[in-house]
């Protein structure tokens, strides 16, 4: 806010600035104001199966392969590089991706919608090194695919920085071929853009190529921070960040790879802000999911996914902390072997990043190709499709439930759910793990509340449970929150969104009137409530009852999470059988019977 501006005539402004996006029938999609009738396709394609087995026989190493020759030729992708060639330099790379998005509209019966985000950052503003070039205006080339609702508003990013670098940052002629980084993630969130044109999800898919990664996340600021300026919700971002690449260099950036040499093709991480309870992991844990249960059985050679601990590589970043950055869900899908940067702009520096050697390869004159000693085409083609199928199942998906009780007793778990949509979902899934980032299992409901696991923990277990909607299709939403409990604590109430939660399930919220002993009694009993909350403190008392309704007397219970304990005593009188009832918010919920053996 520059609210002085006009006494001072100086005032500090913040770049990126002024993103818009140069379509205004994308601006409207983006923000959920549009009609889905409009880009209906002529077949629509919703089945969850048929679509991860499209992405599997669509995604094709030779596009993604002529789509790395395409980008090399640009010779210099740096976002202050040449803006006016029709060969060379940022310009002509954005101007025919942006073409290339047309094509896969055209393709898909124009429901593919392409723009540009435009936005300003004066060369002024980057302070790695003085005026690289003297453009202030840049653009990031969008394509978004509308979804078939806009009760749901949230969409779904796929994003990769396009851009390049040279070992100077400021070098913006030089050649800076930028392959492994980041032309890999370009042809992947490319190619995902021409197979998943065809398919129709309930969430709306905005594919963005950035520009001014390597000046600090430039083009991914200014599309995060104009969905936010715009109050678009995002249900999840897939960046990816050098994606295609198997040799492991002299100078990987920790963590990372295992030994100067070593090849990887097997192998992907997602990298992702936060521990425990982050959505950030709980989105790579679901990446993961619908890799295993939706193409693991398909696939000839299967990836093995790492949930990697920290946000990025020691020292390193990635456009997905744009996002994060502001409150966004966001993680990093990077290859798992790499050559380079810890060290780069040191003088022994032998890697291939950041470098003009960062390129196709090795010029193979036999194969009449590049080999693929450091790039490899069907890694690229298989990290494309693990991205793709999560995009795709958490497009269709249904939306997040909240858990609203979440209660542990010896050896399992009882969960209740609450949704905001209605009918209620056919089924939930719900998740634990204990140990590492990886769920240990995720069970599968029939849409009762409370669902009740057993769970695999020994005593003095902590561990960690979240939950899922699931549709009629098997298809989960995102999973929830995640909750900590431990095989050794007392039963956790998770608090519903409603601060005065319905007592007419009290069942959910861990109340359990048990029998009061001794039974039959002489004088005095003890009656038992656990209870997994607080919320009912004021709000519940026990009612004694004789069999034919006459009320005996009433207590007032301050029922608190854990386990209450209440004496009735009964004095002298006549034996019979007594009723006691719980009572909350006036209405009896449990009851047990009591025996009055009598004086
Ligand atoms: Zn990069």
């Amino acid at each position: 806010m520059c609210l002085f501006a006009w006494i001072t005539h100086a005032c500090a402004q913040t770049y990126p600035s002024n993103p818009s996006v140069t379509s205004t029938e994308v601006t409207n999609i983006l923000v959920g104001n549009y009609t889905p009738s409009t880009y209906t396709a002529s077949d629509i394609i919703t089945d969850p199966a048929i679509i991860a087995s499209g992405l599997l026989n669509d995604i094709s190493r030779d596009t993604l392969t002529a789509d790395l020759y395409a980008l090399n030729s640009f010779a210099n992708r740096n976002m202050f590089s040449d803006t006016t060639s029709t060969t060379t330099g940022i310009g002509a790379a954005r101007r025919w991706i942006y073409n290339r998005f047309q094509l896969y509209s055209q393709a898909n019966e124009n429901r593919l919608r392409v723009a540009y985000l435009k936005f300003t950052y004066p060369p002024s503003a980057y302070t790695g090194c003085s005026a690289p070039g003297s453009n202030p205006t840049h653009y990031n080339v969008l394509a978004v695919l509308p979804g078939s609702q806009t009760t749901n508003k949230s969409v779904i990013v796929v994003e990769a920085h396009m851009d390049s670098r040279n070992v100077s940052n400021c070098d913006a002629t030089g050649s800076a071929p930028g392959i492994g980084d980041n032309a890999t993630g370009t042809a992947l969130v490319m190619e995902l853009a021409r197979v998943m044109s065809k398919y129709t999800f309930r969430n709306t898919i905005v594919f963005s190529i950035n520009t001014g990664e390597e000046q600090g996340l430039i083009g991914a600021t200014a599309l995060a921070n104009y969905l936010k300026s715009k109050n678009v919700l995002i249900k999840t971002v897939n960046n990816n960040d050098v994606s295609g690449g198997v040799f492991c260099g002299h100078t990987s950036s920790a963590p990372s790879c295992p030994f100067y040499g070593n090849i990887d093709s097997l192998d992907l991480r997602i990298f992702s802000l936060g521990d425990v309870n982050s959505p950030n992991k709980q989105w790579a844990r679901y990446v993961k999911l619908e890799y295993k249960e939706m193409l693991s059985s398909q696939v000839t050679v299967p990836t093995n996914i790492n949930i990697m601990e920290p946000d990025d590589r020691t020292g390193r970043g990635g456009d997905h902390q744009a996002f994060t950055g502001i409150g966004y869900t966001a993680v990093r899908f990077t290859q798992a072997n790499e050559d380079g940067n810890a060290a780069s702009s040191s003088s022994g520096y032998k890697d291939r990043q950041h470098d003009l050697t960062d390129s196709l390869g090795r010029w193979n004159s036999k194969l009449g190709a590049y080999d693929s000693i450091y790039l490899n085409p069907d890694y690229l083609a298989r990290n494309t499709l693990v991205n793709g199928n999560s995009l795709a199942m958490v497009a269709l998906g249904p939306d997040t439930i909240t858990m609203t009780g979440t209660l542990w007793t010896y050896n399992t778990i009882r969960v209740a759910f609450s949704s905001s949509y209605s009918p209620a979902p056919p089924a939930y899934r719900v998740a634990i793990r204990s140990a590492t980032n990886d769920w240990d299992a995720v069970y599968t409901t029939t849409g009762q509340s409370p669902a009740v696991f057993s769970i695999p923990y020994g005593s003095n277990t902590t561990f960690y449970v979240s939950a899922a909607a699931m549709d009629a299709s098997g298809i989960e939403s995102q999973f929830s929150t995640e909750y900590v409990l431990s095989t050794s604590m007392q039963p956790l109430y998770v608090a519903p969104d409603t601060t005065r939660p319905e007592a007419t399930s009290p069942d959910q919220y861990g109340i359990q009137l048990m029998p009061n002993r001794p039974n039959p009694f002489d004088e005095s009993t003890m009656i038992a409530i656990t209870s997994g909350t607080d919320a009912f403190a004021d709000r519940a008392f026990l009612q004694f009852t004789t069999l034919d309704g006459r009320v005996l007397s009433r207590m007032p219970v301050h029922l608190q999470r854990g386990l209450n304990q209440i004496v009735f005593n009964h004095g002298y009188g006549a034996s019979g059988i007594i009723i006691c009832s719980l009572i909350i918010d006036g209405l009896p919920v449990q009851s047990t019977k009591m025996v009055f053996r009598g004086q």
